[in-house]
């Protein structure tokens, strides 16, 4: 349990030294914490530490942990591929932030559900930066047009940008994708697609957060470096 404590200040450490050779403000990047097989003794331990941004893959693992978590104050970000008859779930469960946006059909049926509970989500726009098959995300030759439809819904507020780079231990190809995304928004911006402040950048994770940062991260998503390997199959609400 200590471990994680360790790790959390190491990776802050990271951090501090990646902004401070980048020129950037430490508060000007964030620290989510993806807990995806992470069982919720190990996730109230990072909370009750002082972290406050906590993100999830899969709905069914989600809804099995927050029971046990209703009485900690933390943001709820969604980070996995949702199928669109999920996202109903994404408003029954008081998700703050979907950053996997990538369908027109889910920007519809979360509208649906977003109108029935008279709220809003806050949302990012997942782009697959690398170009891999198996990787979820919109296309970066895709992102202007699905801009334009995202307007339209006002339950939708558009707070930047997402990818999941490159997993290579090449750091200059792994660098591309985040650039890459940092092009897309400029851009959007630029073109008048998106506010000046929907300008986050969700990109980075255990063994690339220094490129991230020095490529203008707002956001990195850590798993392994603080809960160390990931063990699937585990009981996990307990
Ligand atoms: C698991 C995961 C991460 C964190 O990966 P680590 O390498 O363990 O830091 C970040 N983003 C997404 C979408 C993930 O699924």
């Amino acid at each position: 349990m200590n471990e994680i404590l360790n790790n959390i200040i190491l990776v802050r450490r990271r951090i501090e030294a990646a902004c401070a050779r980048a020129g950037r403000d430490f508060g000007s990047v964030r620290l989510l914490l993806a807990v995806k097989t992470v069982d919720v003794q190990r996730i109230r331990l990072a909370i009750e530490a002082g972290e406050t941004l906590i993100g999830e893959n899969k709905m069914q693992e989600f809804a099995l942990k927050n029971p046990d978590l209703l009485d900690l104050n933390y943001e709820k970000h969604f980070i996995g591929h949702l199928q669109t008859n999920k996202a109903k779930d994404i408003v029954r469960h008081g998700i703050d932030c979907l950053q996997s946006l990538d369908s027109v059909e889910l920007m519809q049926k979360l509208d649906r559900a977003l109108l029935a509970a008279g709220r809003s989500l806050d949302i990012m726009v997942q782009v697959n930066t690398s170009r891999e098959a198996s990787k979820s995300g919109l296309s970066p030759d895709g992102v202007a047009d699905f801009l334009r439809q995202l307007r339209r819904y006002d339950t939708l507020k558009m707070k930047g940008f997402m990818t999941v780079g490159l997993f290579d231990d090449d750091t200059e190809a792994v660098r591309r994708s985040y650039t890459r995304l940092k092009m897309i928004r400029d851009n959007a911006i630029a073109d008048g697609l998106i506010a000046p402040d929907s300008n986050q950048l969700s990109m980075g994770m255990s063994g690339d957060l220094e490129t991230a940062i020095e490529e203008g991260a707002t956001m990195l998503r850590i798993g392994s470096a603080i809960f160390g390997a990931r063990i699937y199959n585990q009981p996990l609400n307990q």
